[in-house]
C-alpha cells in the first residue's frame, strides 16, 4: 500500500515494472473499460534476423508523466488492479535479476521500504527464513521465474529448429535500425 514500488525512485535507478504480453492485454482492456490512460513500452526483445522481426518477451508499464507512477496506483486505495496485477507486482519485493541475455535469478529489491527497514535482519537470513518472511511473495516469484524460463526456452527451441535466428552479437546502430523497421511478434507461453 505504500506505493513506493509503483513509482519512480530518486537517483539514477530507472523504475521498471515488467509485464508479459498476456498481462499487457488484460491491463489494456481494464484501462479501456475504466478510461485510464495506460501505455506500455517494449522491454525484453530479441531481433530475429531470419524473419526480420522483433520478438517481444516482455513490456513495461510507462509511468505517468505527472507523478511518475503506475497509472493504476491510487493514493487512497493502492493498486486498482489488485486481482489482475502483473506477476512482477505480485512477487514484489522479490524480483528477477538479469544475469545475462538468457539467464535470470530471484533477488530482493533493496529499494522496497520494508527491505530498507529490515535490511540488517534480512541480510543474515538463509533461503528458508527468507521464504517464511516472504511466504506470499516467494511462490509468485517462482512462478515469475518459471514463466520467464519457459519463454527463454521457447526462444531457444525455435532457434534450434532453425525457425528463427538470434545473432550472438549485434551492434547498437544495426539494432536501432531493426527496431525502427521490423514488425513485432509477441512471444507467449
Ligand atoms: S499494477 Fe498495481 S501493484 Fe503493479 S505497479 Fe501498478 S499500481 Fe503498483
Amino acid at each position: 500500500m505504500c506505493g513506493t514500488c509503483c513509482h519512480e525512485v530518486p537517483g539514477d535507478y530507472v523504475k521498471r515494472i515488467p509485464l508479459y504480453p498476456d498481462e499487457a492485454d488484460i491491463l489494456i482492456e481494464i484501462a479501456k473499460e475504466r478510461d485510464i490512460e495506460f501505455k506500455i513500452i517494449e522491454d525484453l526483445v530479441f531481433p530475429d534476423i531470419k524473419n526480420e522481426k522483433i520478438l517481444v518477451l516482455t513490456y513495461r508499464i510507462r509511468l505517468d508523466n505527472e507523478n511518475q507512477g503506475c497509472p493504476f496506483y491510487n493514493e487512497h486505495n493502492g493498486c486498482r488492479v489488485h486481482e489482475n496485477k502483473p506477476l512482477a507486482c505480485q512477487a514484489y519485493p522479490l524480483a528477477l535479476k538479469r544475469v545475462d541475455a538468457f539467464n535470470f535469478e530471484i533477488s530482493i529489491d533493496p529499494l522496497c521500504n520494508f527491505v530498507i527497514q529490515h535490511y540488517s535482519e534480512l541480510e543474515k537470513m538463509d533461503l528458508g527464513h527468507l521464504k517464511e518472511v516472504f511466504k506470499e511473495e516467494y511462490p509468485k516469484a517462482e512462478n515469475f521465474y518459471h514463466k520467464n524460463k519457459k519463454l527463454i526456452f521457447k526462444i531457444k527451441k525455435l532457434e534450434a529448429l532453425k525457425k528463427i535466428l538470434i545473432p550472438c552479437q549485434i551492434n547498437l546502430e544495426e539494432f536501432n535500425i531493426y527496431l525502427q523497421k521490423w514488425e513485432r511478434e509477441d512471444i507467449s507461453v
